[in-house]
């Protein structure tokens, strides 16, 4: 079974940045972009340039700086949209003008309150438009999971004989199941006449958590590219996570015989970067670059990742480029990992020592629910120098000890 290659479209500068606490300054998009082309991605939004003079500028400056990948930029179906687009593409190795229109009658009634010929009819003059800038046009049906099927193809057949290169059809308020998309970008790659011609492209939303799911399930159906954004960011409930589509594609390769160009150790570097340029943290339990996404507490788990880590991991948090600290010791764990988690800290604890630094540990967890590297070296070194094993804040530079000195000099300073 040969692999079919699926195009990633990175939109965190653009649908990500949109959101709520999210924005960013033009250096730190430039930040980001760069990190995006080390990640891989095949295109880059970098923004909708008639939205600020500072969205166009950055725009602008990923386009200049930024070569790998296709740099895209957001225009609705208006002239002036287009004409800020298009100067914002004009330093670009390879720019795309992506334009959109809603194709939902509640869109079109409710918002922007113009009949399906007129939809249609802009739709198709703006890519046309779009086309005596580039060659690369990008055409979106905003809302096309709640549109009118009928009207939809029309719609999609109509602008890709004016000249869009890639079709994408967005469930842009995450109101679609999985076995739904599959079957709707199969429906129309069937009845849309000049399918074969295009790239169609899928844009999911996570209202449902199933942002990623339908992702997958619209590459099944004959989507060649997946809009999606680092750690999920974006309106709402974010956009489909690049991580999660990409490792499930990965770690199931099995089920999905698709290649992307993602290079998997520059995962958790993006994740983080983004997290520190938006000062925004990813919700511990995120697949893939959450903190604890890697990590385990209960003494079962440890004492299996311990034997073997297959046991409970199903991909290695290396293979992602996250660090690997798995063991997270706290009221659940066990003696085993205790004993683990000390001999990596330098410190070999056996025997009756051991028993006594469990207890004591286990008699701080409750109050600290997490016990750190920190808490374990305080705990050694007081069973050690016979003194009580300390209760509430512990820190072990407050009553030094020989113990304590050789971790400091070892790098494992205030703050472990
Ligand atoms: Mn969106």
């Amino acid at each position: 079974m040969s692999e079919q290659r699926v195009k990633v479209f990175d939109t965190t500068l653009r649908d990500g940045e949109q959101a709520p606490g999210f924005s960013l300054r033009v250096n730190e998009k430039l930040q980001l972009a760069r990190q995006l082309d080390r990640l891989g991605v095949d295109i880059i939004e970098a923004g909708f340039p008639i939205a600020s003079p500072a969205d166009a500028d950055a725009v602008r400056r990923i386009a200049q700086e930024v070569r790998r990948p296709v740099i895209a930029a957001l225009a609705r179906c208006h002239r002036a949209d287009l004409e800020k687009a298009a100067w914002s593409l004009e330093p670009a190795a390879r720019g795309r003008i992506h334009t959109f229109i809603a194709t939902s009658d509640l869109h079109l009634q409710a918002k922007l309150r113009i009949s399906r010929e007129q939809c249609l009819e802009t739709a198709v003059d703006s890519v046309r438009f779009a086309r005596q800038h580039t060659d690369d046009v990008q055409f979106s049906a905003e809302d096309a999971t709640r549109s009118d099927l009928d009207f939809l193809c029309r719609v999609v057949e109509a602008v890709i004989r004016a000249g869009a290169t890639t079709i994408n059809l967005p469930d842009t308020v995450g109101f679609a199941t999985p076995d739904e998309t599959l079957e709707f970008f199969k429906t129309i790659r069937t009845r849309v006449s000049n399918a074969d011609a295009v790239t169609f492209s899928t844009h999911c939303h996570d209202d449902l958590g199933l942002a990623a799911a339908n992702s997958i399930a619209a590459v099944q159906g004959g989507a060649r590219q997946v809009e999606c954004t680092v750690n999920g960011i974006g309106e709402r409930a974010g956009n489909a996570a690049l991580e999660e589509i990409v490792m499930a594609m990965h770690v199931r390769r099995d089920r999905y015989a698709y290649s992307v160009g993602i290079v998997h150790k520059e995962i958790y570097p993006s994740s983080e970067l983004l997290t520190r340029l938006t000062g925004q943290a990813v919700q511990v339990n995120k697949a893939v670059v959450g903190r604890n996404a890697f990590a385990h507490e209960a003494g079962i788990h440890q004492d299996g990742i311990l034997k073997d880590r297959r046991t409970y991991e199903i991909m290695r948090a290396e293979d992602v480029g996250a660090p690997w600290n798995p063991l997270v010791l706290g009221k659940h764990s066990g003696r085993h990992a205790v004993q683990k988690r000390c001999k990596d800290l330098g410190l070999e604890v056996a025997g009756a020592e051991l028993v006594e630094v469990y207890r004591a540990l286990m008699a701080i967890a409750d109050d600290r629910k997490i016990l750190t590297d920190h808490d374990i070296i305080a705990v050694v070194s007081s069973v050690r120098t016979a003194q009580p094993a300390a209760h509430g804040p512990v820190d072990p530079f407050d009553t030094p000890s020989a113990v304590a000195h050789a971790l400091h000099e070892r790098g494992y300073g205030h703050g472990v």
